[in-house]
């Protein structure tokens, strides 16, 4: 929480070592495939006998690891691997995108894995022109160097130079509702639903899909196919700043189309938009609904003589095959978690060995990754490097807990970083509010923190935080390290600890209920 402006980085440290750059190999270039049939199985092994353990849309960009005569042995989505038919793949070029550096700064690897020697590293900002991606890695060009860095760490450039692959258009949306990825595929995580007639505008094209802005400001990316120039020649709109989510009125009605339940363990009906709302009843798995009306993620839904209101997200175009294994294991569902990652935008946070807003950033959205495998719905106060409200310091950090109420959230979670002297270390957590259970979800998530991570235990403390006080749900604010402590950065600026830190949070809010 602290905000001390500090230039701590030691040159010797973004330097790499001439041993590093001898030992440098070059790894073997990857295949990727894109999927051709509107949906394709992947089994275990090379034939129709193997087990269906996942499936792929049309349009999906996979990495062809062994390709073979009738079967390729692939990797897709967050590293999962498989075989599918080679019949329905096509062979793609990514264009090259370019992307800019997030974090501090950003390793440059001779491999797609942490395991991989350091070729340099990346300061912030820096421009990389992406050739491929591999699981959660992208293969970026930089500086005349090739090498792979974590995808999640790049975000679009600023200033991008003009290409073929880059237009500016308005585009409207032509399916009856498009869902927005962080990511060019259909295994990103969604970022929004865009209801058909929406205008976005198109930066670029990643294979199939387009790089946009909704008039919202929401950035990600759509399933181009979906996507018709707009026959109105609106002028190309600037982007805006990205807003908190905010409910806009119902639109009337139009003709209703059929979709499918894809939810395991079946699909909550209720009585408005929103986990808040009763539940009118479960609509069982791959059960056929009538769609109206999507607003903010929430279908109007006929199932038999029953009406009411649906989470898309579990809304499918054709039945699901009932051999697809749950992604949910359910723990946490019909749990609404909000998570706050602390500062951003204008607000920057803590500065040290690593920028505070950043890690903060990256391992809320993890932690998302975790409640969401676990069944739970989670809203984020901001998915980049954005503040809350740009309406004045105090506003951005109401804006935080005002969001959890306004959801009317099971629990609201800021997640922070710490600043102080060098020596100073450890995690610790903060509670406002002991009878709504701050000090018991603080507590659960510390123990979790310090079990998972090895981080230094600091006391739960009570503090008298905006962000804390504004809750009217149970809350905490986690610091997870001290970024001006080098051993202490280290851990939180790092994906593998990040993911610690991820998992034990999850861990923490599911046994807090
Ligand atoms: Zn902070």
């Amino acid at each position: 929480m602290k905000k001390i402006t500090q230039s701590l980085m030691a040159m010797s440290l973004v330097i790499p070592s001439a041993a590093l750059i001898q030992s440098t190999t070059q790894v073997e270039a990857q295949t990727q495939k894109e999927v051709t049939s509107p949906s394709l199985n992947v089994r275990t092994g090379p034939g129709t006998n193997y087990k269906i353990v996942d499936w792929l849309q049309k349009g999906e960009i996979v990495n062809v690891l062994k390709d073979g005569n009738k079967w390729d042995y692939i990797e897709f989505g967050n590293g999962k691997k498989g075989y599918i038919s080679d019949y329905y793949l096509k062979t793609v070029t990514v264009s090259d995108e370019l992307r800019s550096v997030t974090p501090y700064w950003l390793t440059l690897r001779n491999g797609a894995g942490d395991k991989y020697q350091p070729i340099d590293y990346l300061k912030k900002g820096t421009t990389v022109k992406v050739i491929s991606y591999t699981g959660n890695w992208a293969k970026v060009s930089v500086n005349g160097k090739t090498g792979y860095v974590y995808s999640s760490y790049l975000s679009k450039a600023s200033s991008t130079p003009s290409k073929t692959s880059n237009v500016e258009e308005t585009q409207t949306v032509t399916a009856y509702w498009l869902t927005l990825r962080n990511g060019p595929s259909a295994s990103y995580k969604e970022v929004d639903f865009l209801k058909k007639g929406t205008n976005v505008t198109v930066h670029s094209y990643n294979g199939k899909w387009a790089y946009v802005t909704t008039t919202e400001g929401k950035k990600g990316y759509v399933y181009s196919s979906y996507l018709s120039k707009s026959t109105t020649s609106t002028p190309v709109a600037t982007p805006a700043v990205t807003k908190p989510i905010e409910k806009t009125p119902t639109t009337p009605a139009i003709s209703a189309v059929t979709k499918y339940v894809n939810a395991a363990d079946g699909l909550n009906l209720r009585t408005g938009r929103g986990v808040q709302n009763k539940i009118v009843v479960k609509i069982p798995y791959t059960a056929s609904v009538k769609v109206s009306d999507v607003v903010n993620g929430w279908a109007k839904v006929q199932y038999g003589n029953y009406t009411g209101y649906a989470s898309v997200g579990y809304l499918v175009d054709s039945k699901p095959n009932v051999t697809k294994p749950t992604q949910a294991t359910g723990e946490l569902k019909g749990k609404l978690i909000v998570l706050d990652p602390g500062h951003g935008g204008q607000f920057a946070g803590a500065q040290g060995f690593v920028a505070e807003e950043d890690v903060n950033l990256q391992i809320a959205l993890k932690t998302r990754d975790y409640l969401q495998a676990k069944g739970a719905q989670v809203v984020m106060t901001r998915i980049s490097d954005t503040a809350c409200s740009n309406a004045g310091y105090n506003a951005d950090l109401s804006c935080r807990p005002n969001l959890a109420t306004k959801m009317g959230a099971d629990a609201f979670i800021s997640i922070h970083a710490n600043s102080g002297a060098a020596s100073a270390s450890g995690a610790e957590s903060f509670w406002y509010n002991s009878s709504r259970g701050d000090q018991k979800l603080a507590t659960l998530i510390l123990d979790e923190i310090i079990e998972e991570t090895g981080m230094k235990k600091r006391p739960v403390d009570y503090a008298n935080f905006a962000v804390l006080r504004g809750s009217t749900v149970p809350a905490t604010l986690i610091e997870t390290g001290f970024v001006t402590n080098k051993s202490d950065a280290a851990k939180i600026g790092s994906p593998t600890y990040q993911d610690k830190f991820a998992k034990a949070i999850a861990q923490g809010i599911q046994e807090f209920f």
